[in-house]
């Protein structure tokens, strides 16, 4: 892989936001072994790029880690008190991270690149008021029969029935607002590490009376991501999932994948529905956000493919 002359290598700092596939196996298993082969290979084409003298940041989702935590704290509930959400996010940040270092700084000390990994548990500001905590929205965890709901919904929770599947517990997904520990990621990044950030789209705490305090919510990880980049002061976002593209009229035999696109025109092609809401919308929104907010490139590819799309050669690119 060559850089083009305008992309100096010592000079480009990315952030990458790893889905799902980076960290379970294709059958969504969450099972320690399949978490750690995901990410092992995941961090080939990442080291790649570190290697080729990018600064690299990276963020990562946690649903299927996070729905094994609520079953743990399910089923343990008569023994063990059970954790609110924001120490799920924490603790994945954790061992998602710590897998993460551990293989990437096998892949860069096998490219001959030795740097040291390091993850930041990382708190994401929001707002205690905003209004989809009157509404929550978002699915987590498995879906589970009746019963467990209505007991869960006595405990105070809220759970929605989806179709035959079941029933799911629902939490609010409220904007993120501020990425409160972006400082020491960044740091980390100018002292030379690879450093692993907001993962979960961070641990969600808000302010109230002058303090924080975690809320039970989830941030959406691509929304996150970007918020992070602006915070390391990356200049190119890759959001690497399961889809080489982002695709217009996708699930339609008109269906066509976007490659070039511009702020205006994805925001157009949101309005008109074709990316799907907790899929591929929040991570079209996530793009659109950074270069609208200064960010010079951002790509949504396939993980394959991570090192030609921070060059903006493969993927849905939106370019300043
Ligand atoms: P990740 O774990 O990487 O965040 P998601 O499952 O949240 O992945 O989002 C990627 C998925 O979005 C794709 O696998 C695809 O099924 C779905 N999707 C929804 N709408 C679109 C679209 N317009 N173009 C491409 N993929 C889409
Ligand atoms: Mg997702």
């Amino acid at each position: 892989m060559s850089w083009n002359g305008e992309d100096a290598p010592g000079e480009e700092r990315i952030l990458i936001a790893l889905g799902g596939n980076a960290m379970t196996a294709p059958d969504g298993s969450a099972a320690p072994d399949a978490q750690a082969a995901a990410i092992e290979a995941a961090m080939g084409p990442v080291a790649d790029l570190v290697a080729a003298g990018a600064r690299v940041a990276l963020t990562h989702g946690n649903g299927p880690q996070v729905g094994n935590l609520l079953i743990k704290n399910q089923l343990a509930a008569g023994v063990v008190p059970p954790v609110p959400l924001d120490w799920c996010g924490a603790q994945t940040q954790a061992t998602i991270g710590m897998t993460i270092m551990n293989a990437l700084e096998r892949a860069l000390a096998q490219r001959g690149a030795a740097r040291s990994v390091s993850t930041v548990v990382t708190r994401t500001l929001v707002d205690a008021a905003d209004p989809a905590f009157a509404d929550p929205a978002k699915p987590i965890g498995r879906y589970f029969p009746e019963g467990d709901a209505r007991r869960a919904m006595a405990r105070g929770e809220t759970w929605r029935r989806f179709g035959d599947r079941g029933w799911r517990r629902v939490v609010a997904s409220p904007e993120p607002l501020e990425i409160l520990d972006a400082g020491a990621a960044a740091t980390l990044l100018d002292a030379g590490h690879v450093v692993v950030a907001a993962g979960g789209g961070g641990a969600p705490v808000a302010r109230v009376d002058g303090t924080l305090r975690g809320v039970e919510a989830v941030v959406d990880k691509d929304l996150a991501a970007q918020l992070l980049a602006r915070g390391l002061g990356a200049t190119v976002l890759v959001i690497a999932t399961d889809v080489e593209y982002a695709m217009v009229g996708y699930g339609t035999p008109q269906a066509r994948p976007l490659h070039r696109t511009t702020v205006a025109e994805l925001g157009e092609l949101a309005a008109a529905g074709h990316f799907a809401d907790g899929s591929m919308g929040p991570k079209v929104e996530a793009v659109r956000r950074f270069v609208a907010g200064g960010g010079r490139r951002a790509v949504i590819a396939s993980l394959a493919r991570i090192g030609d799309a921070a060059h903006g050669a493969c993927g849905t690119v939106v370019e300043a």
